[in-house]
Protein backbone atom coordinates (compact mmCIF):
# COMPACT_ATOMS: atom_id res chain seq x y z
CA UNK A 1 0.00 0.00 0.00
CA UNK A 2 1.05 3.75 -0.87
CA UNK A 3 -0.22 6.60 0.48
CA UNK A 4 1.53 10.10 0.80
CA UNK A 5 1.08 11.65 4.38
CA UNK A 6 3.72 14.18 3.45
CA UNK A 7 3.11 17.41 5.20
CA UNK A 8 0.90 15.42 8.23
CA UNK A 9 1.98 15.93 11.95
CA UNK A 10 1.24 12.18 13.30
CA UNK A 11 1.30 11.67 16.96
CA UNK A 12 2.01 7.51 18.00
CA UNK A 13 1.42 6.47 21.34
CA UNK A 14 3.13 3.13 22.20
CA UNK A 15 5.72 3.63 19.75
CA UNK A 16 8.42 1.92 20.92
CA UNK A 17 7.82 -1.72 20.45
CA UNK A 18 4.78 -3.40 18.59
CA UNK A 19 2.14 -2.23 16.44
CA UNK A 20 2.72 1.40 17.74
CA UNK A 21 6.27 0.64 16.42
CA UNK A 22 5.30 -0.35 13.16
CA UNK A 23 3.31 2.06 12.63
CA UNK A 24 5.43 4.90 13.34
CA UNK A 25 7.64 3.52 10.72
CA UNK A 26 4.96 3.22 8.21
CA UNK A 27 4.26 6.84 8.82
CA UNK A 28 7.39 8.19 8.53
CA UNK A 29 7.66 5.74 5.28
CA UNK A 30 4.79 7.43 4.28
CA UNK A 31 5.72 10.85 4.48
CA UNK A 32 4.36 12.28 7.79
CA UNK A 33 6.26 14.37 10.67
CA UNK A 34 6.04 11.49 12.98
CA UNK A 35 6.24 12.08 16.87
CA UNK A 36 6.42 8.38 18.59
CA UNK A 37 5.89 8.37 22.69
CA UNK A 38 6.26 5.86 24.87
CA UNK A 39 7.05 4.97 28.42
CA UNK A 40 9.99 3.13 27.04
CA UNK A 41 12.55 5.31 25.93
CA UNK A 42 15.62 2.77 25.17
CA UNK A 43 12.86 1.21 23.05
CA UNK A 44 12.20 4.49 21.29
CA UNK A 45 15.84 5.29 20.87
CA UNK A 46 16.47 3.25 18.00
CA UNK A 47 13.46 4.61 15.81
CA UNK A 48 14.48 6.50 13.48
CA UNK A 49 13.02 9.02 11.10
CA UNK A 50 10.79 10.47 13.86
CA UNK A 51 10.91 12.75 16.57
CA UNK A 52 9.96 11.09 19.88
CA UNK A 53 8.97 11.84 23.53
CA UNK A 54 8.35 9.71 26.14
CA UNK A 55 4.68 9.92 27.52
CA UNK A 56 2.91 8.31 29.53
CA UNK A 57 -0.67 8.01 28.56
CA UNK A 58 -1.88 7.15 32.40
CA UNK A 59 -0.25 10.91 33.52
CA UNK A 60 -2.76 13.57 32.35
CA UNK A 61 0.35 16.53 32.82
CA UNK A 62 2.05 14.64 30.66
CA UNK A 63 -0.45 14.28 27.97
CA UNK A 64 -1.38 17.94 28.12
CA UNK A 65 2.62 18.94 28.14
CA UNK A 66 4.17 16.31 25.27
CA UNK A 67 0.61 17.25 22.82
CA UNK A 68 1.48 21.26 23.39
CA UNK A 69 4.69 20.60 22.22
CA UNK A 70 3.92 18.36 19.33
CA UNK A 71 2.55 21.68 17.22
CA UNK A 72 -0.30 20.90 15.47
CA UNK A 73 -1.33 16.88 14.93
CA UNK A 74 -3.09 16.35 11.74
CA UNK A 75 -2.95 12.47 12.97
CA UNK A 76 -3.46 10.66 16.15
CA UNK A 77 -2.54 7.12 16.45
CA UNK A 78 -3.70 5.89 19.90
CA UNK A 79 -2.22 2.34 20.12
CA UNK A 80 -1.52 2.12 24.39
CA UNK A 81 -3.32 -0.80 25.72
CA UNK A 82 -2.71 -3.48 27.95
CA UNK A 83 -4.24 -7.36 28.27
CA UNK A 84 -5.91 -8.55 31.10
CA UNK A 85 -6.73 -11.93 31.65
CA UNK A 86 -9.19 -14.23 33.05
CA UNK A 87 -13.21 -13.96 33.54
CA UNK A 88 -15.01 -11.66 35.23
CA UNK A 89 -14.50 -13.38 38.46
CA UNK A 90 -11.03 -13.15 38.13
CA UNK A 91 -10.55 -9.24 38.08
CA UNK A 92 -9.91 -7.20 41.31
CA UNK A 93 -11.13 -3.63 41.80
CA UNK A 94 -7.02 -2.15 41.14
CA UNK A 95 -6.92 -4.15 37.91
CA UNK A 96 -10.32 -3.23 36.85
CA UNK A 97 -9.29 0.29 37.23
CA UNK A 98 -5.74 0.02 35.56
CA UNK A 99 -7.07 -1.76 32.96
CA UNK A 100 -9.36 1.05 32.31
CA UNK A 101 -7.31 3.52 32.77
CA UNK A 102 -4.75 2.74 30.46
CA UNK A 103 -7.19 1.14 27.29
CA UNK A 104 -9.66 3.90 27.96
CA UNK A 105 -9.31 6.56 29.69
CA UNK A 106 -5.66 7.28 28.14
CA UNK A 107 -7.48 7.77 24.77
CA UNK A 108 -10.15 9.88 26.14
CA UNK A 109 -7.14 12.47 27.43
CA UNK A 110 -5.19 12.09 24.22
CA UNK A 111 -8.37 12.80 22.01
CA UNK A 112 -9.40 16.03 24.85
CA UNK A 113 -5.15 17.68 23.98
CA UNK A 114 -5.22 17.69 20.05
CA UNK A 115 -8.90 17.59 19.31
CA UNK A 116 -9.26 21.46 19.85
CA UNK A 117 -6.48 22.10 17.41
CA UNK A 118 -8.00 19.70 14.80
CA UNK A 119 -11.78 21.55 15.22
CA UNK A 120 -9.69 24.87 15.24
CA UNK A 121 -8.31 23.95 11.81
CA UNK A 122 -11.15 21.86 10.34
CA UNK A 123 -9.41 18.93 9.95
CA UNK A 124 -7.90 15.59 11.82
CA UNK A 125 -7.94 12.08 12.00
CA UNK A 126 -8.01 10.29 15.04
CA UNK A 127 -7.20 6.46 14.99
CA UNK A 128 -7.93 4.41 18.14
CA UNK A 129 -6.48 0.52 18.95
CA UNK A 130 -9.43 -1.61 19.64
CA UNK A 131 -9.61 -5.26 19.05
CA UNK A 132 -11.71 -8.18 17.68
CA UNK A 133 -12.54 -9.22 21.78
CA UNK A 134 -14.20 -6.62 22.25
CA UNK A 135 -18.03 -6.42 21.11
CA UNK A 136 -16.93 -7.87 18.17
CA UNK A 137 -16.60 -11.23 19.38
CA UNK A 138 -16.57 -12.77 22.91
CA UNK A 139 -13.22 -14.59 23.65
CA UNK A 140 -12.10 -16.63 26.58
CA UNK A 141 -10.23 -15.01 29.23
CA UNK A 142 -10.35 -11.57 27.80
CA UNK A 143 -13.10 -10.54 29.87
CA UNK A 144 -11.65 -6.98 30.98
CA UNK A 145 -9.87 -6.34 28.16
CA UNK A 146 -12.93 -6.93 25.96
CA UNK A 147 -15.22 -4.96 28.17
CA UNK A 148 -12.52 -2.10 27.43
CA UNK A 149 -11.74 -2.57 23.98
CA UNK A 150 -15.28 -2.74 23.67
CA UNK A 151 -15.56 0.68 24.79
CA UNK A 152 -12.97 2.07 22.58
CA UNK A 153 -15.47 1.24 19.93
CA UNK A 154 -18.29 3.04 21.65
CA UNK A 155 -16.05 5.88 21.86
CA UNK A 156 -14.51 6.22 18.17
CA UNK A 157 -18.24 5.82 17.18
CA UNK A 158 -19.04 9.09 19.69
CA UNK A 159 -16.41 11.25 18.81
CA UNK A 160 -17.42 10.45 14.92
CA UNK A 161 -20.52 11.34 15.45
CA UNK A 162 -19.99 14.57 17.10
CA UNK A 163 -17.21 15.82 15.42
CA UNK A 164 -18.22 14.68 11.59
CA UNK A 165 -19.40 18.42 10.57
CA UNK A 166 -16.17 19.51 11.83
CA UNK A 167 -13.42 17.89 9.38
CA UNK A 168 -12.74 15.34 11.63
CA UNK A 169 -12.94 11.42 11.07
CA UNK A 170 -12.71 8.70 13.71
CA UNK A 171 -11.72 5.09 13.54
CA UNK A 172 -11.05 2.09 14.97
CA UNK A 173 -8.55 -0.99 14.37
CA UNK A 174 -10.13 -3.98 15.66
CA UNK A 175 -6.82 -6.66 14.72
CA UNK A 176 -6.66 -10.72 16.01
CA UNK A 177 -3.24 -11.63 16.96
CA UNK A 178 -0.38 -10.02 16.28
CA UNK A 179 3.09 -10.85 16.66
CA UNK A 180 4.72 -8.47 19.02
CA UNK A 181 6.76 -8.37 22.68
CA UNK A 182 3.29 -8.65 25.04
CA UNK A 183 2.03 -11.93 22.59
CA UNK A 184 5.36 -13.54 23.01
CA UNK A 185 5.08 -12.72 26.77
CA UNK A 186 1.83 -14.14 26.91
CA UNK A 187 2.43 -16.91 25.06
CA UNK A 188 5.35 -17.54 27.65
CA UNK A 189 3.46 -17.01 30.87
CA UNK A 190 1.36 -20.12 29.75
CA UNK A 191 4.04 -22.27 30.63
CA UNK A 192 4.22 -24.03 27.07
CA UNK A 193 5.10 -21.21 24.87
CA UNK A 194 5.10 -23.72 21.49
CA UNK A 195 1.26 -25.49 22.60
CA UNK A 196 -0.17 -21.36 23.21
CA UNK A 197 1.58 -20.43 19.99
CA UNK A 198 -0.02 -23.50 17.61
CA UNK A 199 -3.47 -22.76 19.36
CA UNK A 200 -3.68 -19.09 19.10
CA UNK A 201 -2.78 -19.58 15.42
CA UNK A 202 -5.33 -22.42 14.95
CA UNK A 203 -7.81 -19.55 15.93
CA UNK A 204 -6.97 -17.73 12.83
CA UNK A 205 -9.13 -18.94 9.89
CA UNK A 206 -5.90 -17.48 7.84
CA UNK A 207 -3.67 -19.90 9.56
CA UNK A 208 -1.20 -17.52 11.03
CA UNK A 209 -0.66 -14.71 13.48
CA UNK A 210 -0.52 -11.42 12.15
CA UNK A 211 2.29 -9.12 11.46
CA UNK A 212 3.01 -6.13 12.97
CA UNK A 213 3.14 -3.93 9.33
CA UNK A 214 -0.01 -5.71 8.32
CA UNK A 215 -1.90 -3.73 10.98
CA UNK A 216 0.65 -0.58 10.59
CA UNK A 217 -0.34 -0.05 7.37
CA UNK A 218 -4.02 -0.24 8.16
CA UNK A 219 -3.25 2.92 10.03
CA UNK A 220 -1.88 4.32 7.52
CA UNK A 221 -4.80 3.54 5.38
CA UNK A 222 -7.09 5.30 8.10
CA UNK A 223 -4.94 8.56 8.55
CA UNK A 224 -5.38 8.57 4.78
CA UNK A 225 -8.53 7.39 3.83
CA UNK A 226 -11.07 11.17 3.67
CA UNK A 227 -14.45 9.02 3.06
CA UNK A 228 -14.51 6.56 6.49
CA UNK A 229 -15.51 7.58 9.80
CA UNK A 230 -16.79 5.93 12.91
CA UNK A 231 -16.35 2.20 11.78
CA UNK A 232 -14.63 -0.56 13.20
CA UNK A 233 -11.87 -1.78 11.01
CA UNK A 234 -11.53 -5.58 11.70
CA UNK A 235 -8.17 -6.98 10.59
CA UNK A 236 -8.05 -10.26 12.11
CA UNK A 237 -6.85 -13.09 9.40
CA UNK A 238 -10.40 -14.12 9.78
CA UNK A 239 -11.41 -15.16 13.19
CA UNK A 240 -14.26 -12.74 13.71
CA UNK A 241 -15.70 -14.90 10.96
P1 LIG B 1 3.04 -4.35 23.12
O1 LIG B 1 1.99 -4.71 24.14
O2 LIG B 1 4.12 -5.35 22.88
O3 LIG B 1 3.71 -2.96 23.52
C1 LIG B 1 2.97 -2.01 24.22
C2 LIG B 1 3.76 -0.70 24.33
O4 LIG B 1 2.98 0.15 25.16
C3 LIG B 1 5.13 -0.84 25.00
O5 LIG B 1 6.11 -0.20 24.20
C4 LIG B 1 4.93 -0.13 26.33
O6 LIG B 1 6.12 0.51 26.80
C5 LIG B 1 3.85 0.88 25.98
N1 LIG B 1 3.12 1.35 27.16
C6 LIG B 1 2.65 0.62 28.18
N2 LIG B 1 2.08 1.42 29.10
C7 LIG B 1 2.21 2.69 28.63
C8 LIG B 1 1.83 3.96 29.14
N3 LIG B 1 1.21 4.08 30.32
N4 LIG B 1 2.09 5.05 28.38
C9 LIG B 1 2.71 4.95 27.19
N5 LIG B 1 3.11 3.76 26.66
C10 LIG B 1 2.85 2.65 27.39
O7 LIG B 1 2.35 -3.95 21.75
P2 LIG B 1 1.17 -4.64 20.92
O8 LIG B 1 0.96 -6.07 21.33
O9 LIG B 1 1.46 -4.34 19.51
O10 LIG B 1 -0.15 -3.87 21.40
C11 LIG B 1 -0.39 -2.53 21.01
C12 LIG B 1 -1.90 -2.28 21.03
O11 LIG B 1 -2.53 -3.19 20.14
C13 LIG B 1 -2.56 -2.47 22.40
O12 LIG B 1 -3.58 -1.50 22.56
C14 LIG B 1 -3.17 -3.85 22.28
O13 LIG B 1 -4.28 -4.04 23.14
C15 LIG B 1 -3.59 -3.84 20.82
N6 LIG B 1 -3.79 -5.18 20.25
C16 LIG B 1 -2.75 -6.07 20.22
C17 LIG B 1 -2.97 -7.33 19.69
C18 LIG B 1 -1.86 -8.37 19.63
O14 LIG B 1 -2.16 -9.55 19.39
N7 LIG B 1 -0.60 -7.98 19.82
C19 LIG B 1 -4.23 -7.68 19.21
C20 LIG B 1 -5.28 -6.74 19.26
C21 LIG B 1 -5.03 -5.48 19.77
Amino acid sequence: MSFDLTGQRVLVTAAAQGIGRASAEAFVRAGASVLATDLNESGLATLTGCDTARLDVLNAASVAQVCAQAGPVDVLFNCAGFVHGGTVLDCTEDELDFAFDLNVKSMIRMVQAVLPGMVDRGSGAIINMSSVASSVKGVPNRCVYSTTKAAVLGLTKSIAADYVASGIRCNAICPGTVQSPSLDDRLAATGDYDTARADFIARQPLGRIAEASEIADLAVYLAAATYTTGQAHCIDGGWAL
